[in-house]
């Protein structure tokens, strides 16, 4: 498993030397402000008792209410939370939203828990971490193995103990409840967008171009989708189960509507479609290559085995600190994850800002505005590798880190 706290602190220490920075002024910036472990009882339907692990990492809240999702996953440990929280100030920083960062999670696989399980779960590790989230401190949202339905439960539970509706508690909860319009598909939209506009500034055509797409969870999908409509042949994906290959370019929607009727990928079938394994969809010659799995896809391993020219980094930490090296020496384009996954958190501030006043805007407007700070948060990404002869992804870096030990030298150190 990828450590993916050290590949933060990583990136941290060199955002750092290519900003001449001391040790004293950016170190903060490494180490989580809050950190909480949760024990999370839940009585299974046949009468047995598990305790699953959980945490709540607030990395910081130096501009506003710490933000991050809620991951059920097998793969959550205090590591990976920890990693992912950092991660979380970064992108809010970089895209110029007034929130900290954090993220949340319970070590489980969710897909072997009845529906009452997945509620008493999510009910008591919502209990549990009670004493540290609250509308205007932490707010959280659907991550990997969570989704609106989920934030739902959430909501209810925090104002069942307040003794009233409090919506604000978490973002990207179902419309009926005060979420957002947009939200469902904002990550991945957002991602497509930023390709969009990195394919322009590298003179890349889309229509004579291909894609590949690795993971098909929420994120994986709007991304596949969104490559689809802006004419990009995709040849390759894959999905938990297995991997698909046509060269002439697969039956997008089709391969949609199969996921979305429960379907794996290991089962699908249609005319000149191949099965692989899902490990070589990441190695498929195509020009771009989204990442949207769950963990570090690309680690050193494989970084030489990929084919495409330009890597969409749909999921958050798929990629290794030294497997960015290697393929920034093969010139590789990555579009790193700080830039690309921040569709989600956009629309989840426009959440909190709609929740905050009562109003409801419509999902173009929301769509609209989203774009607009996407890819100016971009265009902000691109003249800094640019001015400091450095990746995109060592820029995403160092930006967010100068604008955080900014806000830091201005606050100062209480007391
Ligand atoms: N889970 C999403 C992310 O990693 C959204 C987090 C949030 O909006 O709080 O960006």
């Amino acid at each position: 498993m990828a450590k993916i706290y050290e590949n933060f602190t990583t990136m941290i220490d060199r955002a750092a030397s290519i900003l001449g920075l001391e040790r004293t002024q950016y170190e903060f910036a490494k180490f989580p402000e809050r950190e909480m472990i949760v024990s999370v009882p839940v009585e299974m339907d046949d009468g047995t008792v598990t305790v699953f692990q959980g945490y709540r990492v607030q990395h910081s809240s130096l501009l506003g209410p710490y933000k991050g999702g809620v991951r059920f996953h097998p793969t959550v440990d205090h590591d990976s939370i920890r990693g992912l929280a950092g991660l979380m100030t970064l992108k809010c920083t970089l895209a110029g939203l007034p929130f900290g960062g954090a993220k949340g999670g319970v070590s489980v696989d969710p897909a072997k828990l009845s529906r009452g399980e997945l509620v008493r779960l999510t009910r008591r590790y919502t209990a549990m971490i009670l004493p540290v989230i609250g509308p205007d401190v932490d707010i959280p949202a659907p991550d990997v193995g969570t989704d609106d339905t989920i934030m739902g439960w959430i909501m209810d539970t925090y104002s069942m103990m307040a003794g009233k509706a409090i919506p604000g508690i978490v973002t990207g909860k179902p419309v009926e409840l005060g979420g957002s319009r947009g939200r469902h598909d904002a990550t991945g939209k957002g991602a497509v967008y930023v390709l969009k506009e990195a394919m322009k500034r590298l003179r890349v055509g889309r229509e004579p171009s291909t894609a590949a797409v690795a993971g098909l969870g929420n994120v994986g999908k709007s991304a596949l989708r969104g490559m689809y409509e802006q004419g990009i042949r995709v040849v390759a994906v894959s999905d938990s189960t297995g991997g698909i290959l046509r060269e002439e370019g697969l039956d997008v929607p089709a391969v949609l509507a199969f996921k979305e009727g429960g379907g794996s990928l290991r089962d699908y079938s249609a005319p000149g479609v191949r099965q692989i394994p899902r490990e070589q969809v990441l190695e498929t010659p195509c020009t771009v290559l989204a990442l949207c799995t769950v963990n570090a896809a690309v680690t050193e391993e494989n970084a030489g085995k990929l084919q495409a020219s330009i890597l969409l980094e749909c999921g958050n930490a798929q990629i290794t600190a030294v497997a960015g090296d290697l393929l920034e020496s093969r010139e590789v384009t990555v579009i790193p994850d700080l830039v690309a996954t921040a569709g989600g958190v956009i629309v989840d501030y426009f959440e909190r800002v709609q929740n905050v006043q009562s109003l409801i805007w419509e999902q173009f407007e929301v769509d609209r505005m989203m774009k607009n700070i996407i890819l100016k948060t971009f265009d902000q990404v691109w003249e800094a590798a640019v001015q400091h002869g450095v990746s995109l992804r060592v820029a995403s870096y160092v930006i967010a880190l100068e604008k955080v030990c900014e806000a830091k030298r201005i606050r100062g150190i209480f007391p």
